[in-house]
């Protein structure tokens, strides 16, 4: 049975404006399980209405940080009790694994414990100044309504990372979560009103990132986009908002190096080989889709790589022995196999995989692929591919690997293992990349800062640093004196 779900406006469901749904189909099993409202201008200037009046209204105004970290705690609370919930919604309009949902689950209440925890720790400071009479001070505020554009591939760490932060610096919110899985973000939503949030702080507008999305990001009272999604989309989002000078923090593509070298543990490399590109079915941003061999090490490591791709357990998944579910829809699906496609025109050569699975569901599923005779310049390994495809390169020097590793237009992560200390330092150095791993891959909390280099992104996310992207910078000067002030240091520019 197909369920119609509405917008989340000013603490309640409403229905679109023009009356139109958008199908979500389950990408298991292929079943139509939702209908999400298909936002159009008139809903987006709803919620940001409400959200301005929430911002300006006197009730939340008077919010203080103290009690909005209570709120965020309280929130947090509530996905951890619903977390059951969350993960199977997750799981069923997303394809992604019931077992990586569930260890996902523990983490997020983490995100709104640890930013409820920085709400009353936003602060000015006390600058020097050359007069004994003036003091000079400067105080964060909030910005006002900011609007939160997300992908699919994860969508509640996605807008947690971006929708914490915002409140916890007194801000209000309109998400516009992807159209292909909005279902658990309307579920968020829900349970921050229940958390005690007031209606009109958090809303989610669902619909079409060309209609919904683009009028969110054209809205005249936004005071900020807030945008993970594809390089593509975030240049034309910085663009629109560049234009009317407000900010814009950009989380985008990658095409992340992982390197081996003749000196590592290849068995744990293998390993974090196979996580970096085959966890979530490689429909992640860090996915280390570019892996780098040492000469010495590099039949050893592509016989372990594709010996355990070859035993990856693919299927529904709900069931808890699954490690590769589906590709999250259709077109994804046709995107990732023509990839593989273009990868061996090029003259790649599939090692392993390269098609479809033999699986007892209708789904989008794809082999976990391995292509080898690849090289740097080709498409296959400058292009995002957002897939379960790993192109494997052999290297013979240190020089050489991060003049290759470094050659793309991507910078959001990078993994290199060794057990060489003094290597693992000189390539942390010199790898151009937000998030560098050495003998690891994939780790990410909210308290550590996550920046794309490059076309990768712009701002910060996660940590105490993220805070500023949801606040402003005001100094106030103020001459105690009752005459004028007389230093011509502290005048002018
Ligand atoms: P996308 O750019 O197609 O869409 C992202 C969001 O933007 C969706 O909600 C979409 O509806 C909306 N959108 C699309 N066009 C818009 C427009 N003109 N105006 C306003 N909104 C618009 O990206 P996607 O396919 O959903 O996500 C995959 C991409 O996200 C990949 O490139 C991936 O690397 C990137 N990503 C980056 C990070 C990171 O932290 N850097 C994390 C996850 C995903």
């Amino acid at each position: 049975m197909t369920i119609r779900l509405d917008h989340f406006i000013a603490g309640e469901h409403r229905a679109p404006a023009d009356g139109d749904y958008l199908e979500s189909t389950n990408p298991a099993t292929l079943e139509t399980l939702y209908e999400f409202a298909r936002g159009t201008e008139a809903d987006v200037a709803r919620a940001v209405d409400a959200a301005s009046a929430a911002f300006e209204s006197t009730g939340w105004q008077r919010t203080t940080p103290t009690q909005r970290g209570h709120l965020l705690r309280r929130f947090g609370d509530l996905i951890g009790e619903n977390a059951e919930e969350l993960a199977r919604l997750e799981s069923q309009d997303n394809g992604k694994l019931l077992r990586e949902m569930t260890g996902q689950l523990k983490g997020l209440p983490e995100y709104l414990y640890y930013f409820g925890g920085l709400a009353d720790k936003v602060q000015g400071s006390q600058i020097p100044t050359n007069s004994p009479e003036v003091i000079n001070f400067t105080q964060r505020e909030a910005l006002g309504v900011v609007g939160l554009i997300t992908p699919w591939n994860s969508p509640m760490t996605l807008t947690l990372s971006k929708l914490a932060p915002a409140l916890a610096a007194g801000n209000t919110t309109v998400i516009k979560p992807s159209e292909y899985t909005s279902r658990t973000i309307l579920r968020l939503a829900e349970l921050a009103y229940e958390a005690g949030f007031p209606a009109g702080v958090v809303n989610v507008v669902t619909g079409l990132g060309a209609e919904a999305g683009q009028a969110l990001v054209d809205n005249p009272k936004l005071a900020k986009i807030s945008f993970t999604g594809s390089t593509r989309t975030g240049a034309a989002i910085a663009a629109s908002a560049a234009g009317r000078f407000i900010g814009s923090t950009l989380e985008l593509g990658g095409k992340s190096p992982n390197i081996v070298f003749d000196d590592a543990d290849v068995s744990n490399a293998a390993m974090g080989v196979i996580a970096g590109i085959f966890a979530a079915a490689g429909q992640t941003c860090i996915a280390g889709s570019r892996v780098f061999a040492q000469r010495g090490i590099y039949d050893e490591l592509l016989e372990k790589v594709t010996a355990r791709a070859a035993s990856i357990v693919i299927g529904d998944p709900l069931a808890p022995e699954t490690e590769l579910g589906p590709l999250a829809f259709e077109a994804q699906l046709n995107k990732v196999s023509e990839y593989v496609g273009i990868g061996v025109e090029e003259g790649g050569r599939i090692a392993y995989g390269g098609g479809r699975p033999d699986v007892d569901l209708p789904g989008y599923f794809f082999q976990p692929t391995v292509l080898t005779d690849t090289t740097n310049d080709m498409r296959i390994a400058q292009e995002e591919i957002f897939g379960p495809v790993a192109a494997i390169m052999p290297f013979d020097t240190e020089e050489e690997v991060l003049a290759l590793a470094n050659d793309t237009e991507y910078g959001l992560a990078a993994g290199v293992w060794t057990t060489n200390l003094a290597r693992s330092m000189r390539m942390s150095q010199r790898l151009e990349a937000g998030t560098i791993w050495i003998n690891m891959y994939r780790a990410m909390s909210p308290m550590s800062p996550r920046q794309g280099f490059k076309n990768s992104g712009v701002g910060i996310e996660h940590s105490i640093e993220s805070m500023h992207e949801y606040t402003r910078l005001k100094s106030i000067w103020i001459n105690t004196d009752e005459g004028p002030v007389a230093d011509p240091f502290v005048l002018g520019r």
